[in-house]
């Protein structure tokens, strides 16, 4: 089995080192016997959307998005076949936004993918803190930071999680990111692949499923190292207050 990793536009999207998610989903793949490739996207480039099995959409500056959007128009209508065709995306932070119709900052409106029907608007503050959130999709909760001026309404779009601790999609909601269909937007930002293992484990799940049937499944490999950590953060943040 073969995974092929589409990476959009790593010199702006990628704030947080959103390498370390590539290299997490190919190490999984790796440890597992399943060959896995990465191919980056360079804005110009001719995306192939049908050679691609994951697409990850990382964080950028509000600057950056500005300038990624306008290439953004050439791709939508691939890139939105492909989420129909239950093609697996992560979009992180400045990625997560660029899902949905628009991002309206104070400097001007940033067109998005509309992939996902939610929006983002810019308000007075930016939503710092460490986050945990509850997901239905997993065991373990899932842990990281965020870091964001946008708020973020997901209309009725499922969220990937109720907050237990931290700010979330607007702060007021109790709620972060978006499920649909086959894609997870998040503010997780940095880390969140490794330190999340059962969320790799989703992307890379779904994308063998859907190239290779339903049946497919994942080897357990050993996260006790992450689990113990996991384990650790959440009740430093949600139980010793
Ligand atoms: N520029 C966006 C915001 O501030 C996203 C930032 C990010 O990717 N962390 O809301």
């Amino acid at each position: 089995m073969k995974l092929t990793i589409g990476h959009l536009y790593p010199e702006l999207l990628n704030l947080y080192g959103d390498r370390g998610n590539i290299q997490c989903l190919m190490k999984r793949c790796q440890w597992r016997g399943i060959e896995a490739e990465t191919i980056a996207f360079e804005m110009g480039d001719i995306i192939d959307f049908s050679k691609l099995d994951i697409v990850l959409l990382g964080g950028g500056s509000d600057r950056e998005q500005m300038i990624v959007c306008e290439k953004l128009k050439e791709i939508q209508k691939d890139f939105k076949a492909y989420v129909e065709d239950n093609g697996v995306v992560i979009a992180i932070c400045g990625g997560y936004q660029l899902l949905g119709s628009y991002y309206k900052t104070e400097q001007g409106m940033i067109e998005g993918l509309s992939l996902v029907d939610m929006y983002t608007e810019q308000e007075e503050g930016r939503l710092i803190s460490n986050i945990v959130l509850q997901s239905d999709l997993f065991e373990m909760p899932v842990v990281g930071f965020e870091n964001h001026g946008g708020r973020t309404c997901i209309n009725d779009n499922k969220p990937l999680g109720k907050v237990l601790y931290g700010k979330g999609n607007d702060g007021r909601t109790g709620y972060e990111g978006v499920v649909y269909k086959n894609v997870i937007g998040t503010y997780l930002h940095g880390p969140l692949l490794p330190k999340n293992p059962q969320l790799a484990d989703w992307l890379i799940l779904k994308a063998l499923q859907r190239k290779y049937g339903e049946q497919t499944a994942l080897t357990e490999l050993d996260d006790s190292q992450e689990k113990e950590a996991n384990d650790y953060i959440f009740h430093r943040f949600t139980q010793n207050r």
